[in-house]
């Protein structure tokens, strides 16, 4: 079976790789051609753990990329990655998407059959929509949401919790055959496939999402009551997570969710409320919970200071969440760009290469007009916390194993803004520091 995948962003490269893997002839079709050039020496654009190394064993063997979508007359199956920001209503932007589907329609030959499978997220009747552009053509099309987590794509990709797949009809058995074939290493492992309509595939997605962030926009809520009561949010969510019920996973107090997907993903989800006239209550709840939660820990670190113009912090973590270079949403990125607006001075550090790459080329942007030379990423966590006036931890790491003790004799003043609630706070006392957690006492 011959398949392509159109955009070869972080779920397009990840299906495109993982499809060869299993033993299919794919070809990976994206716009930009830095990438597919970069693709096709076996360099990867983006960084995820074990990507590299299956690009490198496939690429120009069963897998290959273009900016022409001349191969995908040949596929039998089409896969559509492209992106769906937010528009400027909150809603998902189809533009990408539209303009994909218009070139396979221009490039495909009508009568010859094959199956589109729209990964990308989107809204509710997208799946509809996408089968009028493609009418009189001889194509299903088929929803096939993605739910891999940045920062563990490759290991989703081989052991994912669930396949979900919307069709039109289900009394059709051609698209479901092709795409059990397709997903038939899954099958055989147990991996539960949900067959079903293509508004239920469609919204799936966006359930999942949007209940994940409500997790944790509900811990971050009752942090701050935790906060103001002296209990140990914490405990609160380890004794919570322990019932099957609640489960322990997103139930970690912090400064909130960011990333490429929540964000968007809650706001579509929302206009599609209103779009269709039910109150999204709880939603809209999530949402706002979450983008005071960054202003409430930023109030914390200004409240502590008083004046922060001049102040020099260390921000530990710059991408969204730990083991990526996505900087999209981050609440890291948010968190520097509310101190530099103050006057404070910001050294960056991540694990990641990519990710203080990634942050460098942001602010090499903004640095002329907006703030001047006030940002440094550096190499070195220990060479980031030399000299500064506060550690600001900002992404998931357990920044616990490093040396604290060195840390301590590196720092102007040991202040501890701990916005993950990673380090034991009593090991650091110990050491003199002040901290600050997220409803940590
Ligand atoms: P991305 O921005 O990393 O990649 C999109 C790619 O599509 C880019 O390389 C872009 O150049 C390419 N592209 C755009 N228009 C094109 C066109 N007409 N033809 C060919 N290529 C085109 O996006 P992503 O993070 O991979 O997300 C893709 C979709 O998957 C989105 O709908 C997103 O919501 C969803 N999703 C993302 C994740 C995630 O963790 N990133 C997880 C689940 C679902």
């Amino acid at each position: 079976m011959k398949i392509s995948v159109i955009g070869t962003g972080y779920v397009g490269l990840i299906q495109a790789v993982g499809l060869a893997e299993l033993g299919f002839e794919v070809v990976g079709v994206d716009i930009d051609s830095s990438k597919v050039k970069l693709l096709n020496k076996g360099e990867c654009p983006l960084y995820e753990e074990g990507l590299e190394s299956l690009l490198k064993k496939h690429v120009n063997k069963n897998l290959t990329f273009t900016t022409s979508y001349e191969p995908i007359k040949d596929s039998d199956v089409i896969f559509v990655c492209v992106g769906t920001p937010q528009d400027k209503d909150g809603n998902a932007d189809l533009r990408y998407l539209i303009s994909a589907i218009k070139k396979i329609k221009e490039t495909i030959d009508k009568d010859k059959y094959k199956v589109v499978v729209i990964k990308s997220t989107v809204p509710v009747g997208t799946n509809r929509k996408v089968k009028e552009l493609l009418k009189g053509y001889n194509v299903d099309v088929v929803s096939n949401p993605e739910f891999l987590r940045e920062g563990l794509a490759v290991k989703d990709f081989f052991e994912p919790d669930r396949i979900v797949l919307g069709f039109e009809n289900l009394e059709n058995k051609k698209p479901i055959e092709i795409m059990e074939k397709v997903y038939e290493y899954f099958k055989s492992k147990g991996v539960p496939l949900i067959i079903t309509d293509w508004e239920t595939s469609e919204l799936i997605k966006y359930a999942s999402n949007a209940f994940l962030a409500t997790k944790i926009s509900f811990i971050n809520e009752l942090a701050k009551l935790a906060d103001k009561v002296g209990a140990d949010i914490k405990v609160i969510s380890k004794a919570m997570g322990l019932d099957p019920r609640i489960g322990d996973k997103f139930l970690n107090a912090g400064i909130g969710y960011g990333g490429s997907c929540f964000p968007k993903d809650v706001n579509a989800l929302i206009y599609q409320f209103i779009d269709n006239n039910v109150e999204p209550l709880l939603i809209k709840a999530t949402k706002e919970v979450n983008e005071r939660q960054i202003i409430w820990f930023f109030n914390k670190i200004k409240s502590y200071y008083k004046n922060l113009n001049g102040k020099t912090f260390a921000i530990l973590g710059l991408a969204f969440k730990p083991n990526t270079d996505d900087l999209r949403e981050s609440r890291a990125i948010k968190l520097i760009d509310m101190l530099l607006k103050e006057g404070a001075i910001v050294k960056g550090f991540d694990y990641v290469d990519k990710a203080r790459e990634n942050t460098r080329n942001l602010y090499k942007l903004k640095l002329w007009r907006d703030y001047g030379y006030n940002i440094f990423i550096l190499d070195d966590l220990y060479e980031t916390v030399k000299d500064v006036d506060g550690i600001i931890i900002a992404t998931e790491y357990n920044f616990n194993k490093e040396d604290w003790e060195k840390i301590s004799k590196l720092v102007k003043e040991k202040v501890i803004f701990d916005g993950r609630n990673v380090l034991e706070p009593e090991k650091v006392k110990k050491l003199g520091f002040k901290y600050f957690g997220v409803g940590r006492r």
